[in-house]
C-alpha cells in the first residue's frame, strides 16, 4: 500500500533559516516534519543579529515573519539527536526529550560556528578589553550591554579574521564579512558621528545588489576610510588606548593609528555539532570542515548518503537569502525524493 506524504516522517536537524525555512516547505508538501533545535529558540545565528545588510532590515522582524507559521511542523527547542540507526529504508532517529521517529528522509541544517577571533592572537582578542568581534557588536546594536565600546572616538574593523587564512586552516572567503563590516562602520557613525572609522581589508567583496550601494554611502555619507591592507598587529598602551600597526598596501607605506576600538570581522567556520552525526551517518566532509555535498553544482543539497539532504551554512559560507533558497531546493529534493520510494 502506497503511503500518503503525511505517513512519511522528515526529520530536520538544525532550527536556523535554513531549517525553520525547509521545515514549512515540506510541511505544505504534506509531510509530518520534526524541527529538531539543541539550543532554547528557534533562528540559530538570525537571533543573534540586529539589523541585516543591504538594507538594515530589523533580523527580529526577518526572524518573526518566519516562525509566524509553522503550521503542523512538530519543533523541538533544548533537543539533541542522541542516537541515529540507519535502517533499511530510512533512519531511527532518538531524541534527548525521549522520542523516537522513523524519518523517511533526513534533512542537516546544523549551520556554521562564529570564528573564534582569539585564535588570531596578534589582533588581541581576549587579551585587550577593546577589541572585540562583529558578533559581540551585534549584541551591542541590540541593546545588549557590551562594556567595550564606551564612547570611541576612532574605530578600526579588521576584515578576514579567520576566513583566506591558510595559517588557521580556513582558506575560504566568508561571503557576509565585509558587507557586515561596511553596514556596523555606517551603524556606528550613526551613534557616534563624531568618531573616525577605519576599515582595513585585503579585498571588497561586495557582491550583491545594494550592496555596492551601501558602500558608496559608507565612502560618500559616513566618511568611512577604507584601507587596503592586513593588520599586523595590535598593542595597549597604559591607558587602554589600541596601538594598530598595518600597512596601506595601495600606498605601499606603512601605518600606525592609535584606536579606541576594534572590531574583528569573524568569519564562518564549520559547525563541530554535526561531527558526531557526519561520523555515524559517514558523511564526507571537506578539508575545513564543512558539509560536502554531492555535487556543488548540480546536487548541491544531496549527500553521499542515501535519504540524507544539506541546507544553508552547514555545506559553506551564505547569506541570508542564499540560505532560504537552498532550504526550498532541500524540501523540492526532498520531495522528489520520497516520491521515487
Ligand atoms: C556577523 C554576521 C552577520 C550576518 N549578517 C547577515 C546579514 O545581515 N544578511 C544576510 O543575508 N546574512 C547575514 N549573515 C549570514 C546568516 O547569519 C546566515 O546565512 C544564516 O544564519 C545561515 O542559516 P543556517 O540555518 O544555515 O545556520 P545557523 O544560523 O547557524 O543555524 C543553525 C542552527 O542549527 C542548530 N544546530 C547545530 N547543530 C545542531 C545539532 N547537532 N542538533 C540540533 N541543532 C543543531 C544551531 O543551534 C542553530 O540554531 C551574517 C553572518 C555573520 C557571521
Ligand atoms: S567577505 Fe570580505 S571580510 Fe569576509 S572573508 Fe571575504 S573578503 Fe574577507
Amino acid at each position: 500500500m502506497e503511503l500518503t506524504n503525511q505517513q512519511r516522517n522528515v526529520v530536520i536537524i538544525g532550527g536556523g533559516p535554513a531549517g525553520i525555512e525547509a521545515s514549512k516547505a515540506l510541511d505544505a508538501l504534506g509531510y509530518t516534519v520534526f524541527l529538531i533545535e539543541r539550543e532554547n529558540r528557534l533562528g540559530g545565528h538570525l537571533g543573534r543579529w540586529d539589523r541585516l545588510f543591504p538594507y538594515g532590515t530589523p533580523a527580529d522582524d526577518v526572524l518573526g515573519q518566519m516562525t509566524a507559521s509553522m503550521g503542523r511542523v512538530k519543533w523541538f527547542t533544548s533537543t539533541e539527536v542522541t542516537q541515529l540507526n540507519k535502517l533499511e529504508r530510512g533512519y531511527n532517529v532518538i531524541l534527548s526529550n525521549g522520542l523516537s521517529v522513523l524519518a523517511d528522509a533526513l534533512l542537516l541544517t546544523t549551520g556554521f560556528t562564529l570564528f573564534n577571533a582569539s585564535k588570531k592572537e596578534e589582533y588581541g582578542y581576549g587579551i585587550y578589553d577593546k577589541v572585540i568581534t562583529n558578533a559581540d557588536l551585534e549584541d551591542y546594536f541590540s541593546g545588549i550591554p557590551v562594556p567595550a565600546v564606551g564612547n570611541p572616538r576612532r574605530i578600526g574593523f579588521v576584515h578576514c579574521v579567520g576566513s583566506r587564512d591558510e595559517k588557521v586552516g580556513n582558506r575560504y572567503c566568508s561571503k557576509v564579512c565585509c558587507a557586515t563590516a561596511v553596514k556596523q562602520a555606517c551603524e556606528i557613525k550613526q551613534q557616534f558621528p563624531e568618531a573616525v572609522v577605519y576599515c582595513f581589508y585585503m579585498d571588497l567583496r561586495m557582491f550583491g545588489r545594494g550592496y555596492e550601494d551601501m558602500y558608496l554611502e559608507a565612502q560618500k555619507k559616513y566618511g568611512v576610510i577604507f584601507v587596503r591592507g592586513r593588520v599586523s598587529e595590535v598593542s595597549e598602551d597604559k591607558d587602554g588606548h589600541l596601538f594598530v600597526k598595518a600597512e596601506d598596501t595601495l600606498s605601499g607605506k606603512p601605518l600606525r593609528v592609535t584606536l579606541d576600538l576594534l572590531v574583528l570581522m569573524a568569519g564562518m567556520s564549520h559547525n563541530r555539532a554535526v561531527d558526531p552525526i557526519a561520523r555515524t551517518l559517514a558523511l564526507s566532509t571537506m578539508e575545513d570542515g564543512f558539509l560536502k555535498p554531492k555535487d556543488s553544482l548540480t546536487a548541491a543539497q544531496a549527500s553521499y548518503c542515501t535519504g540524507v539532504f544539506y541546507a544553508g551554512a552547514c555545506t559553506g559560507p551564505k547569506t541570508l537569502p542564499e540560505t532560504m533558497a537552498e532550504a526550498r531546493a532541500a524540501a523540492t529534493n526532498i520531495h522528489e525524493y520520497l516520491q521515487e520510494q
